[in-house]
């Protein structure tokens, strides 16, 4: 069964009658430009083929209710409640099962963001084919289906950069994961063929062609089935290196900083700080000349930075693991164009950019390493940039 009959057959599961709608919102994967969201700075993620569907349909009381063929109960709220759910307090599990607070964390989001307070209770029925912890950002999905879905049955008229900044707020401060913006604006803004550009300063975004169709290649996914959890330490130490090598430079935040000041750096912080610093600074002017290099060169072109942008995360920035070296350096030993491990890191996806015709052999070697490394069979597939949000019933 598809994904989008999956969310249609749990709504009819969960009220008895069809949905009023069914909408959609796709994962994204990071091209380039790695916790540098957060720091202001460049990001270049696009959009994947594989997508959440929430089916969804107004209630005649003031509930929501939410289910997902992710859990086994669904979950159900007063509208009213959700602004005493949330924010959930600093350092505090949320006050309903964590799933859940993703989608109730946008209602009560968009709640804020439109200009009166919903009074229609709503029933929701997710399912999804993202994969899950994998660095596809499955959490920006399921809050582009939920908002899209909200923001036509409450009938609010959002656009699409306001929606992304309410998937945002509900991971932030519903879930109390201390993401930054790139995943929702990926999702949010997704167009066929096309990675998103986002300048996370000012919000401003472009719509760079990649090439990647028209010229034979494909993005191979190396899901390496490690998980990593956005709500544990090593995302919040990074964070607060961050912060702290800005302050010691004297910047708000290490999108002011760029090579010039690397030396001022290395003499006023710890080796680890300055290393956290280096690793931002290089990401960011690695997305700057990827999107130039695109542009002038064509993709084949971008593959060393790719690659020295892996270097930076497993070196400086220290959040890559063995399986994800290993998916790195096969694909590299076997012809990719490049390769890089994708998302926060501590787990989760390897992409390549490979020919097409070389996707197979690919793909299998390293199928192949990880076996003869005694690493869990890792998940490999191909996505290409592909769709924004949007109603499919
Ligand atoms: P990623 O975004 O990289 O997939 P995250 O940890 O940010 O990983 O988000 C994953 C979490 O989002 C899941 O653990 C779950 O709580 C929630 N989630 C994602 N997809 C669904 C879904 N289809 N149904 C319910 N919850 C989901
Ligand atoms: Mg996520």
């Amino acid at each position: 069964m598809s994904a989008l009959d999956a969310a249609r057959t749990l709504f009819v599961e969960l009220t008895g009658s069809a949905p009023e709608g069914v909408w959609s919102a796709p994962g994204r994967v990071n091209l380039i430009g790695e916790h540098t969201d957060y720091n202001e700075g460049f990001v270049l993620p696009f959009a994947i083929p594989q997508r959440t569907f929430a089916a969804a349909g107004l209630r005649d009381d003031d509930r929501i209710r939410i289910a997902s063929t992710f859990a086994d109960e669904p979950v159900e709220v007063a509208l009213a409640d959700l602004g005493t759910l949330f924010p959930t307090p600093s350092g505090a599990e949320p006050g309903v099962p964590e799933w859940s607070a993703y989608a109730l964390g946008v209602a009560w989001a968009i709640g804020l963001a439109g200009a009166a307070a919903p009074s229609r209770g709503v029933d929701i029925a997710i399912a999804s084919d993202v994969p899950v912890g994998a660095g596809l950002s499955s959490s920006a999905a399921i809050e582009g289906a939920v908002a899209s879905a909200l923001d036509d049955l409450w009938d609010l008229g959002l656009d699409r950069v306001t929606l992304a900044q309410v998937g945002r707020r509900a991971e932030n401060e519903a879930v109390g994961a201390p993401t930054g913006i790139m995943d929702q604006m990926a999702s949010m803004l997704g167009r066929p063929d096309a990675a998103t550009f986002i300048d996370c300063r000012t919000l401003a975004t472009e719509s760079v062609p990649t090439g990647f169709t028209a010229e034979g290649l494909e993005v191979l996914i190396i899901d390496t089935q490690v998980k990593h959890s956005h709500s544990t330490g090593g995302y919040r130490e990074r964070r607060d290196a961050c912060e702290r090598g800005a302050a010691l430079l004297g910047f708000g935040s290490l999108r002011d900083a760029d090579a010039s000041d690397l030396a001022r750096a290395a003499e006023l912080m710890d080796d680890v700080t300055f290393r956290r610093v280096r690793h931002v600074i290089t990401e960011n002017q690695r997305v700057l000349d990827t999107v130039r290099v695109l542009a002038a060169d064509g993709p084949r072109a971008i593959g060393e930075l790719l690659v020295a942008s892996h270097a930076s995360m497993r070196d400086d920035f220290e959040i890559s693991v063995a399986e994800l070296d290993l998916a790195v350096e096969t694909a590299l030993a076997q012809g990719a164009v490049g390769a890089r491990m994708t998302g926060g890191g501590f787990g989760g996806a390897a992409i390549a950019l490979v020919e097409r015709e070389a996707v197979a052999q690919i793909a299998d070697a390293v199928t192949r390493a990880f076996a003869d490394a005694g690493f869990a069979a890792p998940h490999v597939f191909t996505v290409h940039p592909a769709d924004g949000p949007h109603r499919d019933a």
